[in-house]
């Protein structure tokens, strides 16, 4: 029958060519989301600069996992270190000290009914050492010990300059923002600049931990004073030569949500008693079970908004095929998701996580155990909730026997910035002026930072620091490049200077 057969084969060629037209004016029309602006001037960063960063890094401002061995003695030394080496900033901004150890600094605008701006960053660090079970676990299962604080190339807190890179545990997280910032405001004030509107500087003690005595009563003590923020940036976003496939060209991290947290403990009792007549099921086995079923029924993956922003803005710059599949998203999604999916981190963008971290049960090997416990870690997914979780746990595990707790602490995913507000405009701007042939892009960072806290101070929190591709986070050899560090400065310089 060939006339019907040329008819199937018009048919199915109009499709196609219908389909190839609207595919291809969909990736026409997703034109480039890059600013255009003109490169910064060069500006001069002196020396003394890193060295002010290498001497900040020996105050070991550890938050302990365990509250009892905090040490107060660095917090104390590295707030006397900041008014000392940042004389104009000491006394030309009002200094509050919250909680403590935490630094709150006012630098009056020139015109006070301007909303501010809250640059952040905060003062503490992960102790150099992982916990020393795990260090004792991995030497035994031969993955090395590189948490060792003796396998450091450098001691941790020596604040040792080699090589073009400064070492040391707070190097990436968070001194270099901390510092770059000092450095930048004093070199501005010492120019006899004052900003068209206020700026905050906000500098926690206890970020590692919580934020609890740190940056959530800074923001309590904004929000009594009835000040809201234009914007508020804070660490979580870097610039990446490599982690973003495909792309070729360097591309800036610019966080614009972050996600939630929550862990939940499942627990089982059932009666326990000799090993030689264990019952039909054990408490073992109903946890066991919970655990399988829980890993086995994963959160739905989905592109949620601050990912689809990422994709909006990368998409225009890469090859074609990507560029066409981010266009396309309509048509692709499944495959996108699939992608981002073959990678744990990738997958971390897509979804709601599931991370089994503790397991405890049972003191003797001829006993049954009457309590078998887990620990599980979510990171959620802006849009979703802890409660919403907690639903997820119990419907997929539906075995009553297994009880619920949740643990101490518990955020709720961020909400998700705009990429059209003024802040996220002059940090866009600022990013391009200094580095031109980088992409700026928003994207969903998957860790937390103290910005969560700040909710109510701003709607526009930013998350960003100009350090490329770093080294050591929270690991062994943190270390900076020094250029990175300059770069800090001038970033935080000219974000300030072009308010
Ligand atoms: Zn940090």
């Amino acid at each position: 029958m060939p006339v019907k057969r040329s008819s199937w084969w018009g048919g199915a060629l109009g499709l196609v060519t219908g389909l190839a037209a609207v595919l291809a004016w969909n990736t026409h029309r997703a034109g480039s989301k890059q600013l255009a602006v003109a490169p910064l001037p060069g500006l001069a960063v002196s020396p003394l600069a890193a060295q002010h960063l290498a001497q900040a890094l020996q105050f070991a401002t550890v938050s302990p996992e365990d509250p009892a061995s905090f040490d107060p003695q660095p917090f104390a030394g590295l707030q006397q270190f900041l008014a000392r080496t940042y004389p104009l900033t000491d006394s030309l901004l009002r200094k509050e000290v919250v909680g403590k150890y935490s630094l709150l600094y006012h630098w009056p605008g020139r015109d006070s009914t301007l909303a501010p701006v809250l640059l952040m960053g905060h003062l503490d660090v992960v102790p150099p050492e992982k916990p020393r079970r795990q260090v004792e676990l991995e030497v035994r299962l031969g993955h090395g010990a590189k948490a060792l604080a003796s396998n450091w190339q450098e001691p941790p807190f020596a604040g040792v300059i080699k090589n073009g890179e400064v070492w040391g545990r707070g190097a990436v997280d968070d001194k270099v923002t901390v510092i770059g910032i000092m450095e930048a405001v004093e070199q501005l004030l010492a120019e006899g600049y004052q900003p068209p509107r206020p700026v905050y500087l906000a500098f926690g003690h206890d970020e590692e931990i919580g934020g609890r005595e740190g940056a959530v009563q800074i923001a309590k003590l904004l929000q009594q004073r009835g000040i809201h923020a234009e914007f508020v940036m804070d660490e979580g976003g870097i610039i990446t030569h490599d982690k973003v496939p495909g792309m070729a060209r360097p591309v800036a991290l610019v966080g614009i949500a972050e996600k939630g947290y929550l862990s939940l403990e499942l627990q089982v009792e059932l009666p326990g008693g000799h090993s030689s007549m264990p019952g039909a099921e054990t408490a073992i086995d109903v946890l066991a079970r919970a655990l399988v079923r829980l890993r086995e029924q994963p959160f739905a993956a989905q592109v949620s908004p601050p990912v689809q922003a990422f994709m909006d803005h990368l998409g225009p710059e890469m090859p074609l095929g990507q560029r066409l599949a981010f266009a396309n998203r309509w048509l692709f999604n499944p495959f996108i998701i699939k992608a981002y999916e073959a990678s744990p981190a990738g997958n971390a963008t897509m979804r709601t996580t599931i991370a089994p971290t503790i397991l405890e049960s049972g003191f003797k090997d001829n006993v049954l155990p009457p309590e078998a416990k887990a620990t599980v870690n979510f990171r959620i997914l802006p849009g979703q909730t802890a409660d919403e979780v907690e639903a997820h746990v119990r419907a997929a595990v539906a075995d009553e026997r297994v009880k619920l707790k949740r643990g101490r602490f518990v955020s709720e995913p961020s909400e998700v910035s705009s990429t059209q507000s003024y802040g996220y405009q002059a940090i866009a701007k600022t990013i391009r002026g200094l580095f031109p042939q980088t992409v700026v892009t928003p994207y969903l960072v998957v860790g937390g930072t103290d910005s969560r806290h700040y909710r109510q101070v701003s709607e526009h929190i930013y998350r960003f620091m100009p350090v490329v591709d770093p080294i050591g986070f929270h690991d062994v050899d943190e270390r900076i490049k020094i250029s990175d560090f300059e770069n800090c400065v001038r970033f935080n310089y000219w974000l300030l200077k072009n308010l």
